[in-house]
């Protein structure tokens, strides 16, 4: 059987929203999509290629399939038009809570009555979003994550009234494109996999700020325990310690708990413009962080 969701608009072709079009067209889908700037879809594409010939991971798309999806997605010049006949919409516009809840207004007006309305926001939840609407009840976060470096699973939350029928489509929908749903019962800042994550960086940033242990030995066992090619510090180098500072900030500001609070000493690294892997510095010294050398491994 066919799910119930075939039409998906995308809103905001940007990094994740040309991702979330590609994807759900080279699944099938009739995809339209729309972003005031029409250069956005291409040059998402462009970024898209390049971190997947430069990651090492294997991305949910190839670079042949990516540009297969992406022939298929109808690129419109206006709003009304990409999300006329949809049964989904996906926002993925730019992180500020006034600009979803405007957009939020339009799609209600503009989509079909029936149409599940989805953000893509990486850290709001749906209940700040929904009550712009008047169906509040089609209304949930989508939270993709980068397929292009593989990682092809989304976490699929409600907000105060979304029906058992919408999050269940969103599921099925989320399946029928080739990605992993992953369901958070309960509406929690962070979903699912964002909070375990953010847990183990809370955990090993003060474990390092408060001096019990050299961040490279964290690394180091993370990396011997799990098999990955980098530990949580060098992973955090890479997302932008900066990025990783403003997410911490959130999380203290929203339960005012002081073992959330990021450590002074990250605040220093920012202050110092040691940012990670985009300015040269941050945990480690870029290009060849000493994770990489064969000796890193044997504690050396
Ligand atoms: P981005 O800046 O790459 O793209 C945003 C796009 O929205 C731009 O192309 C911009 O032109 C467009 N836009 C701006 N105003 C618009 C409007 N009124 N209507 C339609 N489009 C508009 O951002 P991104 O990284 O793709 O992030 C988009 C959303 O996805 C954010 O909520 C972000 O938190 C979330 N997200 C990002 C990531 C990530 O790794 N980048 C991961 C998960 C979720």
């Amino acid at each position: 059987m066919k799910p119930k969701i075939q039409k998906v608009a995308v809103v905001g072709t940007g990094t994740l929203g040309a991702q979330i079009a590609i994807q759900a067209s080279f699944y099938g889908c009739e995809v339209s999509a729309y972003d005031p700037d029409d250069t956005s879809f291409d040059r998402a594409i462009q970024r898209i290629k390049v971190r997947i010939e430069n990651s090492g991971r294997k991305p949910a798309l190839s670079v042949e399939q990516l540009a297969e999806g992406a022939r298929k997605v109808k690129l419109c010049k206006k709003l009304e038009e990409a999300v006329r006949d949809a049964h989904l919409v996906i926002e993925a516009v730019p992180e500020d809570l006034g600009m979803k809840r405007d957009m939020f207004q339009k799609l209600d007006a503009l989509a079909p009555r029936e149409a599940v309305l989805a953000t893509n926001s990486s850290s709001i939840p749906i209940s700040r979003i929904e009550s712009a609407t008047t169906r509040p009840e089609k209304c949930m976060n989508m939270h993709f994550y980068s397929l292009d470096l593989g990682r092809n699973m989304v976490d699929i939350m409600g907000g105060t009234s979304t029906s058992a029928e919408t999050m269940d489509a969103g599921k099925e929908w989320v399946l029928s494109i080739g990605c992993v749903p992953l369901t958070v019962k309960k509406e929690t800042l962070g979903f699912c996999f964002n909070r375990v994550w953010r847990a183990i960086k809370r955990e090993t940033l003060h474990m390092w700020a408060d001096g019990y242990v050299d961040f490279r030995d964290i690394d180091r066992g993370w990396m011997i325990w799990t098999g990955m090619s980098q530990g949580p510090f060098g992973f955090m180098d890479g997302v932008g310690l900066d990025v990783v500072y403003g997410i911490e900030t959130v999380y203290y500001n929203e339960s005012g708990d002081l073992s959330d609070r990021p450590p002074d000493a990250l605040k220093a690294m920012v202050d110092r413009n040691e940012l990670g892997v985009k300015a040269g510095k941050g945990f480690y010294t870029y290009p060849d962080p000493e994770y990489r050398s064969p000796d890193f491994l044997k504690g050396r």
